[in-house]
């Protein structure tokens, strides 16, 4: 039965995409979306929790883009609501991933390795459920270790329960600007968010572009870009726009599960940038330091909400 299930949903996802195996050939900029941290039941100005969640899956299926979700279990999916939220990504025929439990940062002193890693097994416990469940791992603040010790130690215990690092090289500060939103929402529900729109179609763009030059750098080709969104509000509302905007920039979808297939998701950089993209990784290991527009790749979208700001927002 399970098995029939997962069939069912696999292919009951409309992506054109969804039986390429990689397509990180080097002819074709690719990308595959993955949000993190949902799903989220907290309330938001606009839109409900359930609201929020099908205008991500429908925008997805309009576009035929199969994503993947990166279940942070205490924000929702260790409830019966939550839990119905992840299965309806599960049933569009998107993955599902780990994000931990509750989100703690690996890089705090108050959380030990033993204490992170059963915050993993306790969400595996929840999603291994769902049918599109797969053995991935995300970072929480894409932190992978302060200390060698910590780095190692997840690095063997991923290995060891079978799971693998779902890397982001294509990092975006989608919650900087969702915070904007909700912000000005929440003070004003009529205020107008079309500069908010703007902003975060440029900021994607523009580390789109940035990344793509990056992977150019370190690795010669067009690698299959893996990027991070989170499942709020400002995907809610313009998550249709942001693909068309990929396909306005001749960029193609491909599955989480074909990009993770690209080789260069197989390496572990020696040092890994705290919050950051495996590009910036690499690029940290490789000794490049502050190479040109590295600034904007870790501003956390300062550069964006500085300009709001001067529009009065
Ligand atoms: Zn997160």
């Amino acid at each position: 039965m399970k098995l029939f299930r997962h069939y069912l949903s696999v292919f009951s996802c409309t992506c054109a995409s969804a039986l390429l195996l990689f397509a990180g050939d080097g002819h074709a900029q690719t990308v595959a979306f993955t949000f993190d941290d949902g799903p989220q039941l907290e309330q938001t100005p606009k839109l409900s929790p359930q609201q929020r969640n099908q205008a991500m899956l429908d925008a997805l299926a309009r576009h035929g883009v199969c994503a993947a979700l990166f279940v942070t279990a205490a924000n929702g999916a260790n409830q019966p609501a939550g839990y119905a939220l992840a299965k309806a990504w599960s049933d569009a025929g998107h993955a599902i991933g780990n994000h931990s439990m509750t989100h703690p940062d690996l890089h705090s002193e108050k959380v030990s390795l033993a204490q992170y890693q059963q915050e993993i097994l306790d969400c595996d416990k929840i999603i291994t459920t769902l049918p599109g469940y797969q053995k991935w791992y995300r970072y929480t603040y894409l932190r992978e270790g302060n200390t060698p010790e910590k780095r190692d130690g997840m690095r063997s215990f991923l290995k060891q329960h079978d799971y693998r690092n779902a890397y982001v090289s294509l990092d975006t500060s989608d919650w900087r600007l969702n915070e904007k939103l909700t912000a000005v929402l929440k003070k004003n529900p009529q205020a107008d968010v079309s500069p908010i729109k703007r902003a975060y179609l440029a900021h994607v763009r523009q580390r789109a572009e940035a990344y793509r030059a990056l992977s150019w750098q370190l690795q010669g080709r067009d690698i299959a870009q893996v990027m991070l969104m989170h499942h709020n509000l400002i995907n809610a509302l313009w998550l249709d726009d942001v693909i068309q905007q990929f396909r306005d920039m001749g960029w193609s979808f491909i599955t989480p599960t074909a990009a993770l297939n690209d080789p260069v998701y197989q390496l572990m950089p020696e040092r890994a940038a705290a919050g950051q993209s495996l590009l910036l990784s690499m690029a940290k290991t490789l000794g490049l330091g502050k190479f040109a527009g590295w600034e904007r790749l870790v501003d956390d979208g300062d550069f964006e909400i500085e300009a709001l700001k001067q529009q009065g927002l």
